[in-house]
């Protein structure tokens, strides 16, 4: 039997070389290293040569039991542990090599120590096998930890503390404040299963976490690595960490071997965080809602589209819009509605009751806010019109255009009550102005439309007779020029002239003149039946009348109508050489237009029957045929 102290004293240093760690001189202290050299005989005798005096510290057994009974020694391992001892014997006889493995001992037969061992075929002839080995206390699991000052430290510490073994990815130690901040009562605080703790990661972040390892593998010592990621609490809500890495202890080769991790509750921070992004968001929203509003008039296709998006960002399950009619009732105009909640579009939703109650409030520009309907203020028979309606939180923000209440904006919460906040109603709030000013650009669009439409309008009639003046008679005579050739229909032209007008201007003066064109103007007008008919004023004090599908007899007919009109009102024309009353002449021309034909021929033939009207004594209507 050796028991040279030399030996041990050299194979002492190597071991504590081996079991580097960064753990203080404390710790350092109580580390207990065991040697023991086993000649194992074939035919199955085994002898321990020799174990070092750490085995008194480490186990509380001597080296002279130990080796005085060497086939009690396996009694001293953990019973789920022997099978994996003996295999690892058995493997090391059929296959000598170095193995390194843990195993449990029972120390004063009951208390667990965790040893980290290193074994060693060392040399052999037909008949024996030489074993060295060491053993070492593995730290993190001993309870010679539990009651060191450091373990007291740590578990004290609010901040979630780990160690990791890089290699054998491996959780060494995981302090309670793991339990306690996710509110796990059951996670036993050092001996826990501590390899599930990533379970409680969320599967978005585990890869992370893995990745923050990776980069531990050539981190330097002054480095270290941050991430964070979100762990499941008791409640099955997402808590989220900020962790950081560092090497703790490397081999002896220097590469990194174990790795002490912290992590830092930012649950807080991250919904500011969240809550800024999302604020962010809504700005961003609101803008390109502005933009739609300012680039386009479509207000419809504006509308509908902003309060889905809105409703989307804002997570709410129906946002709508109402409108009010002239009489105070209403519709839901606009609505967009998250499946299953029912759709109010089309609703008239307001009673008398809530007209007389709520009007004069919105009207002042009253934003109302129920977070929670089963406890808010209102009347029993309004919560349950509400409920009704699937409402559990309701929003409502007027909706004004220029000084007028134009409608409602209306979000309304189904799934739960919803406790809005600031941001949320700020950006509602913003969205309800935008509408306002779509509705505002809409209402002077429309203004503006009219009055084109107006202006359009007086370019087209002569301002003196209120008749279609020159330039729409032109166009409409090209008009039915073209379409009465396609469809091979007459068109007739009566033009008319006042008779000895020159005289009447000179006997009446200048304004009993106008006043005379406005009346003849009338009859015309008036002897005109058919929407088709075009009275113009021609030029002076000579009229147009474009007769489409009128062939000459009907033509003549309506000149015919003029005359006996315009005789009836016996309008005084002293000067006149023909009448005492004022007349028109008329020239008559009819024709059915081809594309061979242009419409100045008609123009012309008209002009011509005037002017033989006139040559034959005025007061007549000639046909040109
Ligand atoms: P005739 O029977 O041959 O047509 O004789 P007339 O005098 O009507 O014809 P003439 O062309 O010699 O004179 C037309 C007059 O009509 C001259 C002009 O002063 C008058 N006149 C044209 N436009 C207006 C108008 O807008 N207001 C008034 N008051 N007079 C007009
Ligand atoms: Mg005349
Ligand atoms: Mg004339």
């Amino acid at each position: 039997m050796i028991t040279s102290d030399d030996k041990f004293n050299k194979e002492e240093e190597e071991g504590i070389r081996y079991s580097r760690s960064s753990f203080s001189p404390t710790i350092k202290s109580q580390i207990s290293l065991i040697f023991y050299q086993i000649v194992w005989h074939l035919e199955g005798t085994i002898i321990i040569n020799f174990v070092s005096s750490g085995v008194k510290n480490l186990l509380n057994i001597t080296p002279e039991e130990i080796i005085s009974n060497p086939y009690n020694l396996l009694n001293y391992i953990h019973p789920e542990d022997q099978g994996q001892v003996k295999q690892i014997f058995k493997n090391i006889v059929e296959l000598p090599r170095t193995e390194d493995f843990k195993c449990r001992w029972l120390r004063n037969e009951d208390e667990v120590i965790y040893l980290d061992n290193k074994i060693q075929f060392l040399k052999t002839d037909e008949n024996k096998i030489i074993i060295e080995g060491i053993c070492q206390e593995n730290l993190v699991k001993n309870l010679i930890f539990l009651e060191s000052l450091e373990y007291k430290i740590l578990e004290k510490l609010p901040n979630f503390f780990y160690l990791y073994e890089l290699q054998k990815q491996e959780y060494l130690y995981i302090n309670s404040s793991l339990s306690q901040l996710l509110g796990y009562e059951n996670l036993p605080p050092l001996l826990a299963n501590i390899t599930q703790w990533t379970q409680l990661i969320h599967s978005e972040d585990r890869d992370r976490l893995t990745d923050a390892y990776r980069q531990c593998l050539t981190l330097k010592d002054q480095d270290q690595v941050t991430l964070e990621y979100r762990l499941k609490n008791a409640q099955g809500q997402w808590c989220w960490l900020n962790s950081t890495l560092k090497i703790f202890t490397r081999t002896s080769h220097g590469s990194p071997q174990q790795i002490i991790a912290t992590a830092q509750d930012i649950t807080p921070y991250q919904a500011i965080k969240s809550r800024l992004r999302r604020q962010k968001g809504g700005e961003k929203l609101l803008n390109s809602i502005a933009t739609r509003i300012h680039q386009s008039l479509e207000l419809d296709a504006i509308l509908k589209i902003s309060i889905k998006e809105m409703r989307q960002f804002l997570h709410i399950d129906r946002l709508l819009i109402y409108r009010f009619k002239p009489d105070w009732s209403g519709v839901v105009t606009f609505e967009s509605v998250v499946s299953p909640w029912r759709s109010l579009l089309g609703r008239i939703l307001l009673d008398e009751e809530f007209i007389a109650h709520y009007l004069p409030k919105y009207k002042t520009g009253r934003i109302h806010l129920i977070p929670d309907l089963e406890n808010s203020e209102l009347s029993p028979c309004h919560i349950q019109w509400l409920t009704e309606l699937q409402v559990k939180a309701n929003l409502v923000i007027p909706i004004v255009q220029g000084q007028e209440l134009w409608g409602l904006l209306v979000a309304q919460h189904c799934r739960s009550p919803r406790y809005w906040e600031d941001w949320e109603i700020h950006c509602l709030k913003h969205f309800s102005l935008y509408i306002g000013i779509a509705l505002e650009q809409e209402q002077l669009y429309r203004e503006l439309r009219l009055a084109n439409e107006e202006l359009e309008q007086l370019a087209f009639v002569d301002s003196l007779t209120e008749v279609a003046n020159r330039r729409r008679f032109d166009e409409y005579l090209q008009q039915e020029w073209r379409r009465l050739t396609r469809a091979k229909q007459p068109l007739s032209l009566i033009v008319c002239d006042v008779d000895f007008f020159k005289f009447y201007n000179d006997t009446y003066g200048h304004p009993a003149g106008d006043n005379c064109l406005q009346q003849v103007a009338q009859v015309l007008q008036q002897s005109v039946k058919r929407p088709a008919d075009l009275v113009a004023r021609h030029g002076g004090e000579e009229f147009a009348i474009v007769l489409p599908n009128t062939d000459i007899s009907g033509a003549v007919h309506i000149a015919g109508e003029i005359r006996s009109r315009l005789r009836g009102l016996k309008l005084e024309h002293r000067a006149s050489l023909v009448s005492d009353y004022v007349t028109l002449s008329f020239g008559i021309a009819t024709t059915y237009p081809t594309p061979q034909t242009v419409v100045e021929s008609l123009l012309m033939e008209a002009d011509l029957a005037l002017y033989q009207a006139k040559g034959q004594g005025r007061d007549r209507i000639f046909v040109n045929q």
